[in-house]
């Protein structure tokens, strides 16, 4: 069904799905844009192969798409049943030795394309609805399948020649996006790597500026050791301090900014810590703020983090790995307002953008931001070439060979437009909508707090077993079973217990119909109920 547009019995019609998303997420949706969402075509229009359904994919889609849809069956359940140790025997029975002295020659990738299918999480499927794991764009499933055949390299441009410009309009349009005018990037790997980049560019600009020295060259100075901090929300995610630790800053270099009860960052307490910081002589080299954190979807106030970083002279740099999505919506983008004064942001489109994995964005409002990363090697790109117009692309990336992953971005896009995005979006957020309201109405059920962007967290109550036990052991069942992929994870501190396990529901499936989100909410209430009252 589509979200925006269809009343069906028991669903919230157009009207009620837009004004209850907006006021779950605090956006100020006019009645202009409900309007126009009414007036376009709905998402199956916009998507003749569904996102991620590869059974129709290949009704009216390209001949790539055609050709995925006829070698990929639809998945017909979310996961294998039987869990880990039966599978990986499975593989070691029918799949080893991994290299045979003679060849199997096609046998080999028949059997694969025969067993994976089935035995592998299918993220197309309405009841996996665990991470932030979208169900594929056929089209971006073909263009990668493109890129794979033509197998370019991006860190020269004699291994590439097209996708290096390519790369190069992708990242001016997702950087003019986000700061209103063309910038520069990188594409990564996704959000680990590029909020690892983000905070060496951070680290560096932070030496440099306070030591007078140039880090790439010469390493950090004695005097920035155990004093350079990076202050991020408590709830921000773990490849912030990992990237510390690969960064010689050491993970205790960040400082946890604790969050209001909505999971956004307490902009009096970065303040207060900031200035606390400073005041002992330690110098802020990064304010990160998160906009969508991987649990609650909660967007950190990004002006004020920005005025804080900019006080104190640090680099401002917004995680966006799953809200940055919302650039891509004429009706949401507005909840990111703030991010035009980032230095830096992470987007992953492998999230809230249905790529394929992967297709992350390390995006820089400074066009030359990028600029200490690169490097001249004499068998990729030596000066005489670049002086007569073959640009050198080392400076693009941390990588050295690399894939064209801007293609498949640059594929969808044109496919869907702002429009389809849009659509897809305003989906997805109604389906949060709704699952929330379930919860809340339900008694059966506790919703922990109102969903800011896509995902919903919430528990059984449990009347007789111990809260997080019963909840914890409806997942693995629903997983053991093969019926259902539902996400589990723990409210920050403080709590309100007893109990910190919460269950999460990750609604990233435009096309998911509000009668498969009530069987997947039924099947999850007698799943807990009969953990929580066995044998009854
Ligand atoms: C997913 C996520 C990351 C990590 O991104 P990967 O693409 O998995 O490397 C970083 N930050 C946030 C907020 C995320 O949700």
């Amino acid at each position: 069904m589509n979200w925006a547009a269809q009343p069906e019995s028991g669903a919230p019609d157009e009207a009620s799905v837009l004004a209850t998303a907006a006021a779950y997420a605090g956006a100020v949706v006019p009645a202009d844009a409900a309007a126009e969402a009414a007036e376009a075509p709905t998402v199956a229009d916009l998507l003749p192969a569904p996102a991620g359904d590869e059974a129709t994919a290949h009704q009216d889609g390209s001949a790539l798409v055609q050709m995925l849809g006829a070698l990929v069956p639809a998945p017909v359940r979310p996961l294998p049943p039987g869990g880990p140790a039966a599978l990986a025997e499975r593989v070691g029975r029918e799949f080893t030795p991994v290299l045979p002295e003679l060849g199997l020659g096609p046998a080999s990738l028949d059997a694969l394309a025969a067993f994976l299918p089935e035995q592998t999480v299918r993220s197309a499927h309405p009841r996996t609805v665990a991470h932030l794991h979208c169900p594929p764009d056929p089209v971006a499933m073909a263009a990668d399948t493109l890129v794979g055949v033509l197998n370019p390299s991006q860190d020269s441009w004699d291994q590439s020649a097209a996708p290096s410009a390519i790369e190069d309009e992708v990242l001016a349009a997702f950087s003019a996006l986000a700061f209103g005018a063309a910038g520069s990037g990188a594409i990564t790997s996704g959000g680990t790597e590029s909020n690892h980049l983000a905070l060496l560019l951070a680290r560096d600009e932070a030496v440099r500026r306070g030591f007078g020295v140039e880090p790439a060259a010469d390493g950090l100075p004695p005097a920035a050791c155990g004093r350079l901090r990076i202050l991020a929300s408590a709830v921000g995610h773990f490849s912030l301090a990992r990237a510390a630790a690969q960064l010689g800053l050491g993970e205790r270099a960040v400082i946890p900014v604790p969050v209001l009860p909505d999971h956004r960052l307490d902009p009096r307490a970065l303040a207060r810590i900031a200035a606390e910081v400073t005041a002992r002589g330690e110098r802020i080299a990064a304010v990160v703020a998160t906009a969508g954190t991987t649990d609650a979807g909660a967007i950190d106030p990004l002006v004020a983090c920005a005025k804080t970083a900019r006080a104190h002279g640090a680099w401002f740099h917004v995680d966006a790995a799953y809200g940055g999505g919302l650039l891509l919506s004429d009706v949401r983008r507005r909840l990111l307002d703030g991010l035009e004064l980032a230095d830096s942001a992470s987007v992953d489109l492998h999230k809230l953008g249905w790529q394929t994995i992967p297709a992350g964005l390390l995006l820089t409002r400074d066009p030359a931001a990028l600029a200490p990363l690169s490097r001249r090697a004499a068998y990729l790109s030596d000066a005489d070439d670049e002086a007569e117009g073959y640009p050198n692309l080392l400076g693009r990336s941390l990588h050295t060979t690399r894939r064209a992953d801007a293609v498949k971005i640059l594929a969808a896009c044109r496919h869907h437009g702002r429009a389809g995005y849009t659509r897809m979006i305003e989906s997805c957020f109604g389906q949060a909508a709704y699952v929330a309201a379930h919860f809340e109405a339900d008694p059966r059920f506790e919703l922990a707090l109102p969903p800011a962007l896509t995902t919903v967290l919430f528990r059984y109550r449990a009347r007789r077993g111990d809260p997080d036990r019963v909840n914890a052991a409806v997942r693995r069942d629903l997983l053991a079973a093969g019926k259902a992929v539902i996400g589990r994870t723990r409210l920050p501190e403080p709590a309100a217990g007893p109990g910190s396990l919460r269950l999460k529901l990750t609604l990233l499936r435009p096309q998911t119909t509000s009668a498969e989100l009530d069987a997947l909410l039924d099947l999850i209430g007698q799943t807990a109920a009969d953990r929580d009252h066995p044998g009854t």
